[in-house]
C-alpha cells in the first residue's frame, strides 16, 4: 500500500500535461471504486485522474464549514474525518435568528466517520448551495481533490456540450446517407409525389447540418 500511495502522491504533483498513462492509471485504480466514480464513464475518470490534485490537513482541522461556499469534491486518500451537522431544533446561540440560523457557532454533532476511499463534498461540483456539513479531520488526512471547474469539463455542462456536438456530426452523416438513399430511391422506383418530398426533406435536414 505504501508504494501504491507514494505512485499516487508523485503522480498528483505533476501538472495534468505531464501525467502519463500509468500515473493516471495509479490514480484511478485507487478512486475507480468511489460510488462517485463508478457511475462516469473511462473516458472521464480518466480526465478527472488526470488533474486531480492532493490536499493534507492536520489533526482536528475543518476541511471544510456548514455554510461555506465550496467549489470542490474530496476523497480521502489517508486519514479519516468526522461529518458534522448543526443540532436540530437548537436555538441561534447568538440570539439573534429565529427561523433559520447561520451562525457559524451553532452546535454541531457527528453524524458519520469516513476514512480512506470515501468521498465527501460531491454537491459543491453541482450547485452553489452552501455546505450543509462541517468536515472535520480526525488525524493527519490528505484527500484527493476534484474542483467544480474540472468536473464541468470532463463530467458536466460543457461535457454535455461536447457530447451533443458529436451526436449533431452523426445526425449529418445519417442525413447524408438517407440522402444518397433517397436519390437511389427515386431512380429506382415510380416518381411519386410522397417519394419527392422525402427526397427533399432530406436535402433540407441536411443542409441544416451543413450550414
Ligand atoms: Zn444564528
Amino acid at each position: 500500500m505504501g508504494t501504491r500511495l507514494n505512485a499516487i502522491r508523485e503522480a498528483c504533483r505533476l501538472t495534468p500535461d505531464e501525467r502519463s498513462e500509468d500515473n493516471i492509471n495509479d490514480v484511478l485504480e485507487f478512486v475507480r471504486d468511489v460510488k462517485f466514480f463508478a457511475k462516469l464513464t473511462n473516458l472521464q475518470q480518466k480526465s478527472l485522474c488526470k488533474t486531480m490534485t492532493i490536499e493534507s490537513f492536520d489533526p482536528r482541522q475543518n476541511i471544510f464549514e456548514v455554510g461555506d461556499v465550496g467549489d470542490k469534491y474530496y476523497i480521502i486518500l489517508t486519514g479519516s474525518v468526522s461529518v458534522q451537522v448543526p443540532v436540530p431544533n437548537t436555538p441561534c446561540p447568538n440570539g439573534i435568528h429565529t427561523v433559520r440560523c447561520d451562525c457559524k457557532n451553532r452546535p454541531l454533532e457527528t453524524t458519520v466517520f469516513l476514512a480512506k476511499g470515501s468521498g465527501f463534498g460531491e454537491l459543491a461540483l453541482q450547485s452553489d448551495q452552501p455546505r450543509s456539513a462541517t468536515i472535520f479531520t480526525g488525524e493527519k488526512t490528505e484527500v484527493l481533490v476534484i474542483t467544480r471547474d474540472d468536473y464541468e469539463m470532463y463530467v458536466g455542462a460543457l461535457w454535455e456540450g461536447v457530447v451533443r456536438h458529436g451526436l449533431a456530426v452523426s445526425l449529418h452523416k445519417i442525413a447524408v446517407f438517407l440522402a444518397d438513399v433517397g436519390s437511389m430511391g427515386q431512380q429506382l422506383f415510380l416518381p411519386g409525389s410522397s417519394n419527392t418530398w422525402k427526397v427533399s426533406r432530406i436535402r433540407s435536414c441536411t443542409s441544416v447540418f451543413n450550414a
